[in-house]
């Protein structure tokens, strides 16, 4: 029953654990975007299991591939050759451009990214690092440095190596965060800019070449990390163009650029496959987890045979990473994104979704911003409009709550926590946006009264 499992993870769990909603839910079966609990109430689920399922919760297709690996084989370790990593690894190449040729798969993003940099590392010859303020790349011990949020770094030293650089947020940022952000996703915004014209970019860049030219010995970095739109900071857009020039500056210093897709891979960007894309560059490295199992626990890094080079001279392992029933299901999310257009569908349903929420935006005092692409989207809530004070932790909860009592999932995040996540698995429908945008207008409306 449920208290046995409430007392369980009180005592039994380590008390860090988050667990949603002053009266958790009991979660029993999913099926594509929904979810039932134990009572057999239904909720959408608008966060995916955090930006992971991807293609639905129990997909047919990526449960009769996985059913099928099972009865076959399951592991062996990668000290043998087995068809399906292969032809996995191939398929996976082949959705990414350019040099991006080579694979090590991996069991979740953590250890994608750890690989990540170690890789550059060992390519460079170089220790230090750059990451973006607001970035979160992974909770072990070595990404603990390098994710540069406090909320989520605890018992190691400050970067660990890494330079925590500019916070790239158009509405929270530097200098107030009183520029606006010229983002194609939502025409026609007016610009409320106090720099006269968006110059976010230029701004971030010079930022970032000021950490570059006094925080880094002998003026060469290992590499530099970023996601294009930062997930666990609060859906926080990256202003067009900015990669694109940072990218250039990293590289002026020796550096390889990692793209961290772990929640902007496979499509969810809409408008393109990987979020690097939607910033017009490639990078050298490229990280991936959550969406590439729909939920199966998976991760990989992509990079260019001669940085893959590198690491040839060094032993390599982890026991999981790859084995044939992940390759089984990795194979299987591929070829549903593929035949069931979801880059499409989630670029249609995404730009509909945002400009819905942005007029939900200038009803409501509360919303500050809504930003995203794709399945992607952060609704920032704030005291008021003017002042950009996040919303009170109590007010925010109370929308938050009414939303999942309405039967809707949300995720939060954001330093103050007060970010709405909207990240769904992306075979939502619009029947299901329109509820969304209901029951979100419902908790407004109550808050508001
Ligand atoms: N990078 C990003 C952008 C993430 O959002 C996360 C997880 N939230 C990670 C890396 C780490 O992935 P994992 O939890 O699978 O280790």
């Amino acid at each position: 029953d449920l208290q046995t499992v409430k007392n369980i993870r009180k005592n039994k769990l380590i008390p860090g654990l988050i667990t949603y909603y002053k009266e958790p839910v009991y979660v029993h079966q999913g099926h594509m975007q929904y979810l039932w609990d134990t009572s057999g109430r239904r909720y959408l689920d608008l966060f995916a299991g955090i930006v992971t399922v991807s293609v639905g919760h129990c997909h047919p297709t990526v449960v009769a591939a996985a059913e099928k690996q099972l009865r076959k084989l399951w592991h062996t370790t990668n000290i043998y050759l087995h068809p399906k990593i292969h032809e996995y690894a191939d398929q996976l190449v082949s959705k990414l451009p350019g040099d991006l040729k080579v694979v090590y798969l991996t069991n979740s993003g953590s250890e994608a990214n750890d690989l990540a940099v170690l890789m550059a590392r060992m390519h460079t010859g170089v220790f230090e690092g750059i990451s973006l303020r607001n970035g979160y790349h992974g909770a072990s011990p070595y990404l603990m440095g390098v994710t540069a949020l406090s909320t989520w770094r605890y018992n190691t030293p400050t970067g660990f190596g890494f330079h925590h650089s500019v916070n790239p947020d158009p509405y929270r940022g530097p200098w107030g965060g009183k520029h606006c952000r010229d983002s194609p996703a939502q025409p026609g915004r007016p610009c409320d800019c106090v720099l006269g014209q968006c110059q976010a970019c230029d701004l971030y860049v010079d930022q970032l070449e000021d950490v570059l030219r006094y925080s880094v010995p002998k003026g060469r970095v290992a590499c530099f990390i970023a996601e294009a739109i930062q997930g666990v900071g609060g859906s926080v857009q990256l202003p067009d163009g900015f990669l694109k020039k940072a990218y250039e500056k990293i590289r002026a210093y020796g550096g390889l650029c990692i793209a961290d897709e772990v929640q902007t891979g496979f499509g969810r960007m809409g408008s393109h496959y990987w979020g690097f894309e939607s910033q017009g560059v490639t990078p050298d490295i490229v990280t991936m987890a959550k969406g590439i199992g729909n939920g199966f626990p998976m991760g990989a890094v992509v990079t260019t045979p001669e940085i893959a080079q590198t690491m040839g001279r060094a032993l390599h392992f982890n026991t999981f990473g790859g084995n044939p029933l992940a390759s089984a299901v990795g194979s299987a999310v591929l070829d549903v994104i593929d035949k069931e257009r979801t880059q499409a569908l989630c670029a249609n349903l995404g730009t509909y979704f945002i400009t819905e929420l942005d007029k939900l935006r200038s009803e409501f005092e509360v919303i500050g911003d809504v930003r995203g692409k794709g399945l992607m989207i952060g609704v920032e809530l704030v005291k008021d409009k003017k002042s950009r004070q996040p919303l009170a932790a109590e007010e925010m909860a109370s929308i938050w709550e009414d939303t999942k009592d309405m039967g809707v999932l949300i995720g939060k995040g954001g330093l103050y926590g007060n970010c709405l996540r909207i990240k769904p698995p992306m075979c939502i429908t619009k029947a299901d946006v329109d509820f969304s945008l209901a029951v979100l207008r419902c908790a407004l409306q109550k808050h508001q009264d």
